[in-house]
C-alpha cells in the first residue's frame, strides 16, 4: 500500500480512532472490525492467500513495505510538530529505558501474570492426549475446544497488557501526569477482560475434567487473585471507557 492509499484510507470517517489500542487483538472475533484501521490495513494487503501464508516472502515484503510507509508517515507527522525524531533516544534515554524495562519485569503483577503464562503451558502439556480425547468427544454442540482457544489465546495477552500498564503507571507517575483516563488503566482493563474471559473459559474446561484433577480450578484461583490484585492497583481501570467497545 503506497502512503496516498494509506493516507487516504485513515481519514475514512467511519474508522474510530485508537480503537485498536484496548482491544484484545483477536480480530477473528472482533465485533468491530469494520470500524478499525489496523484490520482494514491488514485486510487490504494480505487478502489473497498467499499473501496470508506466512512463509511466503510476499508477506514479509509487504509487512515492510507496510512499515516503511507509516514510518514516513510518521516522520511526516514528527516534522510537522516540530518533533526531531532522531534526537529523542540520547545514551541516556536508552539507559533509563533499559532500566525501566527492568523494574517492569520485576513488578509483582508482572511475575504473577508470566507466572499465569507459565502454569497454563505446563497444565496443557501434561494434559494433552486427555484433551485430544475430550476435545473429539465433544465436539457435538458443546464448546469445550472453544474454551481452550480462548484460554490460549489470552494466554500471554494477559502478561503483555499487564507489564505495559505496570510501565504506563510508572511513567505517569514519574512524569506525575495523572491524567483520566490514563493510559495505563486502558490496558489493566483490556487485562482484566481478558482474565474474565480466561476465567469463564476454565470453568467451561473443569466441566469436562473427570479424573478430579483440580488443576482448572487452580487456575481459575490463580487467575482470580491477579484479577484482584490489578484492580486494586489500577482502581479506575473498570470504568475506562475503551473507544469503540464501551461507549453506546
Ligand atoms: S479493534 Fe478489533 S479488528 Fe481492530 S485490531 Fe483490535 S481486534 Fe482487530
Amino acid at each position: 500500500m503506497d502512503r496516498d492509499r494509506l493516507k487516504k484510507l485513515a481519514a475514512e470517517k467511519r474508522f474510530i480512532p485508537g480503537i485498536y489500542n484496548y482491544c484484545d487483538r483477536w480480530c477473528e472475533r472482533c465485533p468491530m472490525t469494520s470500524r478499525c484501521l489496523n484490520f482494514s490495513i491488514s485486510e487490504e494487503e494480505f487478502s489473497d492467500p498467499e499473501a496470508r501464508d506466512i512463509r511466503n516472502k510476499m508477506f514479509w515484503d509487504k509487512l515492510s513495505g507496510v512499515l516503511r510507509e507509516s514510518l514516513e508517515l510518521l516522520r511526516e507527522s514528527a516534522r510537522q510538530w516540530g518533533v526531531e525524531l532522531e534526537t529523542l533516544d540520547s545514551p541516556e534515554d536508552i539507559e533509563n529505558i533499559k532500566a525501566k524495562e527492568a523494574a517492569v519485569e520485576n513488578h509483582l503483577l508482572c511475575r504473577v501474570a508470566k507466572r499465569y503464562s507459565e502454569l497454563v503451558e505446563n497444565w496443557f502439556r501434561e494434559r494433552e492426549s486427555l484433551f485430544f480425547e475430550t476435545v473429539a468427544a465433544a465436539r457435538e454442540g458443546v464448546s469445550l475446544d472453544e474454551a481452550i482457544e480462548v484460554i490460549r489465546w489470552y494466554q500471554y495477552f494477559i502478561c503483555a497488557k499487564v507489564m505495559r500498564a505496570v510501565r504506563g503507571k510508572m511513567e505517569e507517575e514519574e512524569e506525575g501526569s495523572g491524567e483520566f483516563p490514563s493510559d495505563s488503566d486502558g490496558s489493566a482493563k483490556i487485562a482484566l477482560i481478558a482474565m474474565d474471559r480466561s476465567i469463564g473459559a476454565w470453568a467451561v474446561i473443569q466441566q469436562f475434567i473427570t479424573d478430579g484433577d483440580r488443576g482448572g480450578i487452580d487456575a481459575i484461583a490463580f487467575l482470580d487473585r491477579l484479577r484482584q490484585a490489578v484492580e486494586e492497583t489500577f482502581s479506575n481501570a473498570r470504568s475506562f471507557i475503551r473507544p469503540g467497545f464501551d461507549e453506546k
